[in-house]
């Protein structure tokens, strides 16, 4: 029998410095680190969660993951130190693997209001993780859709499972994974195919949710463990359900998460924030009106890998 259904809360995260928006964020949580390879996941909007600026990350570096920008409204405006420009829009996926190391800005074009989306982090496994950086826009139309029940699928990483079985993202992945979003008409119903060797996690862009009996508002998430073949969707009655469903096999590689970071060990944190502060490694990332980002200090105690409780 597969375990049951658990509500991830958010809590609400300043994003970027001082001069930030909040955020909601579910992963990593204390209890679930990471959900397949998924090790990070900050929900914004539909409604400001503050007055501000909207979203202005300076540059900053990344190591050992890949960053997943999905926007269902507004604009954000991407540099990075490969020299790419993009203009990410909604049901654009913007996929950045750093590999060993990249850096790169953030900004949105609008007010804070018009902008709602997600920002995730894929961990890249341990023989993977020194790869080069790239970075890979796919456009809406560029992404597997399909409908099931009603629902509208579109398929980020991976592919689902059961009848949409097939419908692959062309964008590359390095574990076994899977992302997609998933919108339901208010009222609807849907049973989702699942891989049973993966792990899910279906975040709430927008509407309300039902997953397997768990009711989850905008920002949570509902994480269902391995075994599950299938998770019964249900839509609240006021408005159309946006869910985004994550998922893969759970992640045995060691993880030590710290700022940007992804890594095996302490040793690398430390090796990667003394070149992120001596300008080595990440590159120069042009255009960007203001200063880069200064790495925190670090804490006085060796970082840990984390584990599930
Ligand atoms: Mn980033």
């Amino acid at each position: 029998v597969p375990g049951a259904a658990e509500l991830v809360e958010p809590r609400e995260v300043p994003l970027g410095g001082p001069r930030s928006m909040l955020v909601r964020r579910t992963l990593p949580d204390r209890r679930l680190p990471t959900i397949g390879p998924w090790c990070f996941v900050d929900q914004y909007g539909p409604d400001p969660l503050a007055d501000g600026p909207g979203m202005q990350v300076p540059p900053h570096p990344h190591t050992g993951l890949q960053t997943v920008s999905w926007l269902v409204r507004g604009e954000v405006l991407h540099r990075d130190s490969l020299g790419t420009v993009a203009t990410i829009r909604p049901g654009d996926l913007l996929l950045m693997t750093s590999g060993h190391g990249i850096a790169h800005s953030e900004q949105s074009t609008a007010g804070p209001g018009a902008l709602h989306g997600v920002q995730l982090w894929v961990a890249l496994p341990a023989a993977h993780r020194g790869v080069g950086p790239h970075v890979e826009h796919h456009r809406a139309a560029e992404l597997p859709q399909a409908r099931l029940d009603g629902a509208r699928v579109t398929v980020l990483l991976g592919e689902p499972a059961g009848d949409l079985a097939g419908a692959r993202s062309p964008a590359h992945g390095y574990s076994p994974i899977v992302g997609a979003q998933l919108v339901l008409p208010a009222g609807g119903a849907l049973t989702m195919p699942l891989e049973p060797e993966f792990e899910h996690g279906f975040v709430v862009l927008a509407g309300a949710a039902r997953v397997d009996g768990v009711e989850a508002g905008v920002g949570s998430l509902v994480h269902l463990p391995p075994g599950a073949r299938s998770a019964a969707l249900q839509a609240g009655d006021g408005a159309d359900l946006v869910l985004l469903m994550i998922g893969g096999t759970p992640f045995e590689d060691p993880l030590v998460m710290w700022w940007n970071f992804v890594g095996p060990d302490h040793d690398a944190i430390v090796e990667a924030r003394e070149d992120w502060q001596a300008d080595r490694r990440f590159g120069e990332v042009t255009g960007y009106p203001g200063d880069r980002l200064k790495a925190p200090v670090l804490p006085g105690v060796r970082l840990r890998p984390r584990t599930r409780r």
